[in-house]
């Protein structure tokens, strides 16, 4: 494995690639890589490189997100079946059919979702930025897709009237973890801070001690003055904390709380990527500029400044 996280490194060094491996993905996967992060994230990092070649260790829609954001250059994905079915529950008709049921409804997308989805839609956000940028809208209902779990977290927050769109989209994988799962790791570790992601049900967020984003649980697994976490996300982040601050512990809330989407990456397939070139990942252009207007217009409205305007 050594040798040939060694040969992945030389292989990019020489290519002049960058590798970037999204939170989800096999340690190992993430140990090669020049950058670890959020999909909107890593996308925006490969902007700020020189780096003409990309590759990204995660899935369909997060490849597509750093085509959209860095035109001009190669995007490889080392596993083109590596999909998000939960960016599957969103297609351009359902967004139709919900605009034309709900007429001047502001229509905010999360970032797991595909480009044509994001071109059609008036905001795009993280779980990070989802509830700031809605209590920021001049709406009181708003359609917000795909998640109905991140759809009421949002509503929760800021008061608003959230419509899910579609109203049974999910992640297979945080739907997963459950209150109950939850309690039975606390029984065993009672001193531990529960930190989940806002796709988790409505019951496990209730009895969290922090609910955020997977960069942001990353960050609070460093600043609670606690020992001991149970991270109720995928579990490539309970290595990444482990490996991020070594005087704590980080638990799973199960064994099984994989992506088996992300864990399609190997270390092999991303030599191999690197190697072949292949697979290339492109965005119709049209289709690009449309969706980077809309994500002018949320960094706008959050107040951050627009990545691609940076000197
Ligand atoms: S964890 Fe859920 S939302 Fe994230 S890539 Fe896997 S299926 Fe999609």
């Amino acid at each position: 494995m050594e040798d040939l996280a060694r040969r992945v490194r030389e292989k990019a060094r020489e290519k002049g690639a960058v590798i970037l491996a999204h939170n989800y993905q096999r340690p190992e996967v993430q140990d090669v890589a020049d950058f670890v992060g959020d999909s909107l994230e890593l996308s925006i990092k490969a902007m700020e490189t020189e780096a003409k070649t990309i590759v990204f260790a995660g899935v369909d829609f997060m490849v597509e997100q750093a085509a959209i954001l860095n035109p001009g250059k190669t995007i490889l994905t080392p596993e083109p079946s590596s999909i998000c079915p939960m960016a599957w529950q969103l297609d351009p008709p359902i967004v139709g059919e919900y605009r034309k049921k709900h007429p001047n409804t502001p229509l905010v997308v999360y970032v797991n979702s595909f480009a044509e989805v994001k071109s059609m839609a008036d905001y795009v956000v993280t779980s990070s930025s989802a509830s700031k940028l809605v209590s920021k809208l001049d709406a009181e209902k708003i359609l917000f897709g795909p998640d109905r779990n991140l759809a009421s977290y949002v509503a929760e927050t800021t008061g608003k009237e959230v419509v899910a769109v579609p109203l049974n989209s999910y992640c297979p994988v945080h739907i997963g973890i459950t209150k109950e799962k939850v309690l039975s790791v606390k029984e065993r570790i009672p001193d531990a801070k529960v930190l989940v992601h806002p796709e988790c049900p409505v019951e496990t967020r209730k009895i969290a001690d922090f609910v955020g984003s997977t960069s942001q649980i990353i960050k609070a697994a460093g600043e609670i003055n606690a020992k001991r976490f149970i991270i109720g996300t995928e579990n490539g982040v309970v290595h990444r904390i482990n490996k991020l601050y070594p005087g704590k512990e980080a638990y799973p809330v199960s064994e099984d709380t994989i992506c088996p989407n992300m864990k399609k990456i190997t270390l092999e397939k991303v030599y191999r990527s690197l190697v072949s070139n292949e697979v290339v990942v492109k965005v119709d252009e049209k289709i690009a500029e449309k969706a980077r207007a809309v994500l002018e217009r949320s960094f706008e409205l959050l107040g951050v400044e627009v990545p691609w305007r940076r000197k």
